[in-house]
């Protein structure tokens, strides 16, 4: 087995280079053969020297005239140069300090040049290029992740004597019907072309198989999952009082709403315990959403938790649902850290004997000391910004609790799939009528002061206003600060009106207090960094103001944007910025053309690739070593359906065809965990 077997059983691996191999990941053979290099270096001939572009990096083919010839410039800088030739056009090479050129490249002799190509189009020069022998060169050199005091070449030239050492046959965890059905190429021939790609084209069918064996391995993995945490449903939903429950509320709930209400009714009335996920663009009534699920498992005799990122958020949950659940007996309480301790115990005490039906929270809720007597259904909110462990953490107070999270950030779906792929997921995508659009504009600084005249105007009609800046202190000059800039609106520009300023170098409780004094109508005017974006209603405020608009992505945008336009007033957003780049115009484009969240999304995913939907690797999958969550979508589906059709042959993959992939999902997921722990 090359998995377990050792790295310096490679020739010239000794026990020193060893540790450079365990440091970028490969310590046996196995897993050297799975560090696929980061990118591949062109050594195809892109252009004859005359069309070769001036500025950009070319390779070139062509023959040396003359033995290099040396120029002593300075003490200790000595250039070589040499003039080669395409038999069109000829080409000056320069290269400093090495004296090896004179004997490597030999007058007559036919080379590739790869470097950047300068001078004039009539006098064409490279610098210090790398150069290979006609005919000696792959055309596609493979660079690795390399490490201090191990190189790329290095790398490449063990992966060589790996490859050589693959048995033959050699067994492919694919097995042979899903390659045939899928067309993909065998395991053989993926690693020596990932490895050492002869030409574009093989080198693209070796990536398409091994995109598809990750991705496959990655769905069959989450999916089992799944299926483990689908135990049995211990505590199936006897009856639905969703209907009962639409009755409370001043409006009619959207199509949407109700079939995610109906959705995750099904589930807590099926088999297995709920997992489900709803994704809803800012404004779309998910609280709605949970309180009927709510309502539903507490009227079936049993208890639900809502977890909230912030006490403002878990404050505001908590007076929605007390309003809406008024008069049925519904009982919720408000678990948060700023209780006092003995209010605290009581409430405690209140939980586990099941006086209190729901408690509605922040991350306190997660702490040992909180029981309750039969959680039944979790909610989390705004689910990004908790961990996976977290929402586990909070169900398992309960014996196989309903999981439902509710996220704001609309994300595609087939991303949503493989970052939840452990989920159920409801989408809303329809927003609750007669909801004021949200006009947006695009301005420079020099129509700040008309902006200013335009809040002005709303406030003194009773409204409520929004000015998003970046930074809290002044340390870079050209950005507004939030409160250099708060002291000027108050000094200068607004010396009549109550302006608050948030930002996150607050103290929980200081945030807290401004917020609810805006929220309240105590404050005209928030100024704020990002920490407002949480979903905190104020359907009073109208009007936001986004001082270097160029800043932010397009989904912190949207959710910016999306704290206005959520009363019965006409809402506007102007996006301040005096950005030129063409990306800075796109993306304001984009923002002043759409308020839908999941075409924003998708646009966010194009121009800044997945990286950035979480910041970090919040989400807790397994890092994927070749495929590309925004490129290799097709092949994702794929791989989906693949896995999909496997699991309902053979859920547990016992069969013998399909033990190699068995092993790749335990392995996958061990290396997961032994990451986040
Ligand atoms: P989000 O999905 O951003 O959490 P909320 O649940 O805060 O959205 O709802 C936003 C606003 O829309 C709230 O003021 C809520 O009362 C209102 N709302 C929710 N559903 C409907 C509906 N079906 N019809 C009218 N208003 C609704
Ligand atoms: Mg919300």
């Amino acid at each position: 087995m090359l998995s377990k077997q050792n790295i310096t059983t490679l020739k010239g691996v000794g026990e020193k280079r060893a540790a450079l191999f365990e440091k970028i990941g490969a310590p046996t053979v196995g897993a050297l053969l799975r560090l696929y290099p980061r990118a591949y270096e062109n050594w195809q001939v892109s252009d004859s020297i005359s069309e070769a572009p001036v500025g950009e990096v070319c390779t070139v083919c062509a023959r040396v005239l003359n033995r290099p010839t040396e120029h002593r410039i300075r003490k200790g800088m000595t250039l070589y140069k040499v003039t080669v030739t395409d038999d069109e056009s000829d080409l000056l090479l320069t290269f400093f300090n090495n004296r090896f050129v004179q004997n490597l490249l030999l007058p007559g002799e036919t080379y590739l040049f790869r470097g950047r190509m300068n001078g004039s189009l009539l006098r064409k020069e490279m610098t210090s290029p790398e150069f290979l022998p006609q005919g000696k060169a792959a055309q596609l050199i493979p660079v690795y992740p390399q490490t201090e005091g191990l190189t790329s070449r290095q790398i490449a030239s063990a992966v060589q004597n790996a490859l050589l050492l693959l048995p033959d046959p050699l067994h492919d965890p694919l097995p042979d019907t899903i390659r045939q059905q899928y067309e993909l190429c065998h395991l053989r021939f993926a690693m020596w072309n990932i490895h050492r790609p002869p030409d574009e084209s093989a080198l693209a069918v070796a990536r398409r198989r091994l995109i598809f064996e990750e991705l496959l391995v990655l769905q069959l993995g989450l999916w089992r999952l799944k299926s483990r945490e689908k135990a049995e449903n211990t505590c199936p939903l006897e009856k639905d009082y969703t209907v009962e429950f639409e009755k409370l509320l001043p409006y009619t709930l959207t199509g949407a709403q109700k079939r995610a209400i109906r959705e995750a009714v099904a589930d807590m009335r099926g088999d297995h315990p709920m997992n489900r996920l709803v994704q809803g663009d800012v404004g779309s009534g998910k609280t709605a959403v949970a309180a009927a699920l709510c309502y539903t498992v507490v009227k079936n005799g049993r208890q639900a938790a809502l977890m909230a990122p912030t006490e403002i958020l878990a404050a505001q949950h908590f007076e929605s649902l007390s309003k809406m659940y008024a008069g049925t007996g519904v009982r919720v309480a408000l678990l948060t850290g700023s209780l006092t301790p003995a209010k605290r115990r009581k409430l405690l005490e209140e939980l586990e004997s099941g006086e209190i039906d729901l408690a509605v929270g922040t991350h306190a809720l997660i702490t040992d000391t909180v029981r309750f007597r039969n959680l039944s259904l979790v909610v989390t909110d705004e689910q990004h910004r908790f961990g996976v462990e977290q929402r586990t953490a909070l169900a398992e107070k309960g014996e196989h609790a309903h999981m439902l999270v509710m996220s704001a950030t609309p994300i595609p779906r087939t991303l949503a799939l493989m970052i939840y792929g452990d989920l159920d997921l409801s989408i809303l995508d329809e927003r609750p009528p007669g909801r004021q659009p949200i006009a947006s504009y695009r301005i420079d600084s020099s129509k700040r002061q008309r902006a200013y005249g335009y809040i002005r105007r709303h406030i003194e009609e009773g409204r409520q206003g929004y000015i998003i800046c970046p930074l809290v202190e002044e340390s870079e000059s050209d950005m507004a600060s939030v409160m250099e800039y708060t002291r000027r609106l108050r000094e200068e520009v607004f010396p009549d009106l109550r302006i608050g300023m948030l930002h996150g170098k607050m103290k929980p409780k200081e945030k807290d207090a401004v917020m609810t004094a805006f929220a309240a109508g105590e404050l005209d005017l928030l100024v704020s960094t990002t920490v407002v974006e949480v979903g905190v209603d104020v359907p009073n405020a109208v009007i936001m103001l986004i001082e270097n608009a160029e800043r932010y992505g397009l989904s912190q945008l949207h959710q910016l944007r999306g704290r206005i336009g959520r009363g019965k007033y006409p809402s506007t957003c102007i996006f301040l910025s005096d950005a030129r780049g063409e990306e800075a115009n796109e993306r304001l484009k984009i923002m002043c053309s759409t308020d839908d969240g999941f075409k924003i999304a998708d646009e966010d995913l194009r121009l800044r690739g997945p990286g950035d939907f979480f910041g970090s690797r919040q989400h807790g999958l397994p890092q994927l070593r070749i495929a590309n969550m925004a490129d290799d979508i097709e092949v994702l589906r794929q791989a989906q359906a693949c896995a999909k059709a496997l699991l309902a042959e053979d859920p547990e993959l016992s069969a013998a065809e399909h033990r190699g992939l068995r092993a790749e999902v335990r392995q996958l997921f061990e290396q997961a965990e032994n990451l986040r722990g």
